[in-house]
């Protein structure tokens, strides 16, 4: 028999959602889990991420309570500068263009380290993400970007311990269970209707955490909010998140808030999956050193400045530039002299290449305009100027005389051989939104609570337009799940007390 009463349901099974769980059911509360897919693709983009999270620290130390195993000599090899609260801040404020809700924003980062503290102490296993955020340098690793950790094996191993805690805890999930509808009576919620394998259920409850996606893999919405010419990008997380919780909420009279025609999207292999594929996860279609190369369309031309900042302010957005270019797609390119810095992804057996000794042979291989691109990579190589070439910080090392610039790292394509990565757009996740408060609570559109309505994740609007900062998506997910789940919690308990007096 099942239990058809809880005193908090969360739909969704990812970051968000178990985070919310975990931290409702630290409050004492019944909770129960509602995920779309079945086990075997639990998770939601979640799942698919590199698991580099963004948060505030103070150097080091900050770090070493994190991941405790750091020694004394592997923290003597580090350069690991301070990531302060008003650094982060500044970062989500400038690649947003000042757009982030000042409230959120500041909700975000202030509560940034002491929630992976909590996921730590929740069981989640943190390391130092040597791979793709430091160089080394005279024999020690410098960290950019204020991104230097991420979840042991990735996103698969967020999720794995994410869900061993939720275990733990007693926490109910019930998978192949999609929410379809919430039930509220005079603003208040009464209970969320399920689906599953074609019936109909209503499980009662007066708390509702949503954190069940935005709509990224739902070509409707993509075409009604994004852009017709969206239907052609490639899904690279879940293809569950349709924006059945943003329905769902907007049903009820939920506000909505945020970049609706705004969305994280970037440069993927132009081979990878349509949609996610579970078996692959790892995020390993991404071609994420792009800032070292030069990237081409098919008509010859070059279309963004490559090097106008390091890549976890830029790979967000040119996704986006990827998608306008003639049939979607663009080719990096590279030297010899760069290929043995480029990142993981390039080496592995599903990345897509071509390569060639001499630019001529390069552009007989790809289908490009071949005088334009050779026209292109000379003009380039013309226009580089001299200095000194550093992958670690913006080194300034750019181009003159040529549109669009290369403004950092701008070395001559000169070496053979030479390599082509052929790249399109891939979507990550929608910006727009659901408008809530500091605590996670639904707002409707007069801007009043929906009581007992909370949602997390992707699911709120107003912290991300245009671009992000890399790595804030999961710390998003994090926050605010944990937030909205003891805000839930709370609601629930306050709820029982009245009922009871
Ligand atoms: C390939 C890839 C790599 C990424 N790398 C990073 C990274 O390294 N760092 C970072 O910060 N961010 C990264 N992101 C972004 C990050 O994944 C998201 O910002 C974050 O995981 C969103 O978490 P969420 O819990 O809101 O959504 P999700 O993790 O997508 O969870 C939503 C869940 O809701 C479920 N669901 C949907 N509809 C329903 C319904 N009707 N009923 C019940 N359940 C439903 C879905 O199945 C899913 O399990 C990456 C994303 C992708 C796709």
């Amino acid at each position: 028999m099942k239990q058809l009463h809880y005193d908090v349901i969360v739909a969704g099974a990812g970051n968000a959602a178990l985070c919310a769980a975990i931290s409702a059911r630290e409050k004492g509360v019944s909770v129960l889990v509602l995920e779309r897919g079945p086990k075997h693709k639990r998770g939601g983009n979640s799942f698919f991420t590199d698991g580099a999270i963004r948060f505030a620290y103070q150097g080091i130390k900050d770090i070493r309570k994190i991941i405790p195993d750091i020694s004394d000599e592997e923290a003597e090899k580090i350069h690991l500068p301070v990531y302060s609260e008003t650094e982060y801040y500044d970062d989500l404020m400038r690649v947003t263009e000042g757009k982030s809700d000042p409230e959120l924003a500041k909700q975000l980062v202030s509560k940034s380290y002491e929630t992976i503290k909590w996921m730590k102490d929740n069981g989640i296993i943190f390391e130092l993400n040597y791979e793709n955020q430091s160089f080394e340098q005279e024999g020690k690793h410098h960290f950019w970007g204020g991104l230097p950790v991420k979840t042991k094996d990735k996103g698969v191993g967020l999720i794995k311990q994410l869900n061993k805690r939720v275990e733990e805890l007693g926490i109910d999930v019930w998978y192949e269970s999609r929410a379809v509808e919430i039930v509220a009576d005079n603003n208040q919620i009464t209970g969320i209707v399920v689906q599953q394998e074609g019936e109909k259920l209503t499980v009662n409850t007066n708390s509702i955490v949503l954190a069940c996606g935005g709509f990224e893999a739902n070509k409707t919405m993509r075409n009604k909010h994004l852009g017709s010419e969206w239907d052609t990008a490639i899904v690279r997380g879940t293809e569950y998140n349709t924006g059945d919780g943003l329905s769902m909420a907007l049903a009820i009279g939920a506000g909505t808030f945020g970049d609706w025609s705004g969305c994280h999207s970037i440069g993927t292999d132009y081979q990878a999956p349509r949609v996610g594929d579970f078996t692959k996860p790892g995020d390993i279609y991404k071609k994420h050193s792009y800032p070292y190369s030069i990237m081409i369309n098919k008509e010859g031309d070059r279309f963004v400045d490559e090097g106008a900042d390091l890549r976890n302010y830029t790979y967000a957005k040119y996704g986006r530039e990827i998608l306008k270019q003639p049939g979607h797609i663009a080719y990096q390119i590279y030297d010899s002299q760069v290929r043995p810095m480029l990142r993981k992804e390039y080496d592995l057996e599903e990345a897509t290449c071509y390569n060639a000794n001499s630019l001529e042979e390069l552009a007989d291989l790809i289908p490009v305009n071949k005088v334009k691109f050779l026209k292109t990579i000379k003009e380039y190589n013309n226009a580089v100027q001299e200095g000194e070439y550093n992958p670690t910080v913006k080194d300034g090392k750019g181009t003159i005389g040529i549109n669009p610039p290369k403004t950092n790292w701008a070395l001559r394509i000169e070496k053979a051989p030479f390599y082509a990565f052929p790249v399109t757009c891939g979507i990550t996740f929608s910006f727009g939104g659901l408008r809530v408060n500091t605590d996670g609570e639904v707002l409707n559109t007069k801007g009043d609570p929906i009581n007992g309505l909370f949602a997390a994740g992707e699911m709120i609007g107003g912290i991300f337009y245009h671009n992000y900062p890399g790595g804030s998506g999961l710390m998003s997910g994090a926050v605010f799940g944990k937030l909205a789940g003891a805000s839930a919690a709370r609601y629930s308990q306050e709820k029982k007390c009245l009922k009871i007096n």
